[in-house]
């Protein structure tokens, strides 16, 4: 089953359109689907108008709605929640995206890949103050995280559910959904869809999600590749901190004994201290957020890996008794 999960924020204007074209384009597929849209707290009356589509067609929509506002990826992930799907499409509700592309997507997870992203290759957005931006930052997230895709942004993407497990998202998170994916071992591709102006209603966003995607870029890049090591990051950012001491140091005497310039003449001193203060502190850091890390994976009976499957030749019969010697 293919759950398209659809966060929704005051766009009231959009839902008939959406759930038509929704309908349509699923009317034929092959497979059997449902839609979890998730009212994010609207001011409008996105929530009545969603509550009668899904009283029209029960036993195709589902809507959750949510207490407050708590922001696209908060939605998303509560749609992911409640979707019974093994397949997960999300999806914006504002007619942006085109429900037509989704059993292109689903026929390429078919094909053998985890996820799928989407690529709004042809992008209806404002171009200086959208389109630019965010082509810079998905260069710059396909270097840091070397994961290479075009179109963090998109939210139309596939993803096979056992990839969503084992993670939560948080702030701004979902666009870097692939990369945690990549990291547990997910085949990835993508794949052109189409995109629209938006029609109704205004963008959510403004300029100041570029400073959100960036610090959870570094989130992102810690956590991916450092999360079960901590102390690597801190132990290195220490060993910087005691190599500036160190440096200080040998400059510090080369002056005293070369140039006869006292100790307190130069600002070395405080460097030396300095360095080794935040070397110490780093490393103490470091310690404890290994303890967390211990913490983190052992209360919720996490572990460090990802299986695909476990292939077994001559072991314990299955519990229907076939194989049993
Ligand atoms: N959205 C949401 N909660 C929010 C902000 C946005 O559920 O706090 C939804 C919004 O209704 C839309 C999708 O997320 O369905 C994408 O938002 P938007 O179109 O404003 O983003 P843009 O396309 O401009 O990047
Ligand atoms: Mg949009």
């Amino acid at each position: 089953m293919i759950s398209v999960v659809i966060p929704m924020y005051n766009e009231a204007e959009s839902v008939a359109a959406l759930c038509g074209q929704v309908n349509d384009a699923l009317a034929t597929a092959p497979w059997s689907w449902e839609v979890v849209f998730v009212n994010d707290g609207s001011s409008d009356a996105t929530v009545e108008k969603l509550t009668e589509q899904v009283r029209r067609f029960p036993d195709r929509f589902l809507l959750v709605d949510l207490q407050r506002n708590f922001g696209q990826t908060a939605a998303l992930m509560a749609g992911i929640d409640h979707a019974r799907g093994d397949i997960i499409v999300p999806m914006d509700g504002d007619l942006q995206n085109d429900p037509k592309d989704i059993a292109r997507l689903v026929a390429k997870i078919g094909e053998g890949f985890d996820v799928v992203s989407g690529w709004r290759r042809n992008r209806q957005d404002a171009s200086l103050r959208r389109v630019l931006p965010s082509r810079i930052a998905n260069k710059l997230i396909s270097v840091i995280s070397g994961v290479h895709l075009h179109d963090y942004g998109c939210s139309l993407k596939a993803y096979r559910r056992d990839v969503l497990v084992g993670f939560r998202l948080y702030g701004e998170m979902h666009r870097f959904v692939p990369i945690f994916a990549r990291w547990q071992g997910a085949r990835i591709t993508e794949m052109v869809v189409d995109h629209h102006p938006r029609q109704f209603g205004t963008s959510k966003y403004g300029l100041e999600r570029i400073f959100k995607v960036l610090l959870d870029l570094l989130l992102v890049k810690f956590l991916t590749q450092y999360e079960t090591k901590p102390i690597y990051v801190f132990g290195g950012v220490g060993a910087m901190f005691f190599g500036l001491s160190g440096i200080a140091t040998i400059y510090a005497f080369f002056l005293k004994f070369f140039n006869h310039i006292s100790f307190i003449q130069t600002p070395l001193p405080l460097m030396v201290m300095f360095g080794t203060m935040t070397g110490i502190m780093c490393i103490l850091l470091g310690l404890i957020a290994e303890v967390l890390v211990r913490i983190y994976f052992e209360s919720q009976g996490k572990t460090q890996y990802t299986v695909r499957k476990v292939v077994r030749q001559n072991g314990d019969a299955p519990a229907d008794g076939k194989g049993a010697a």
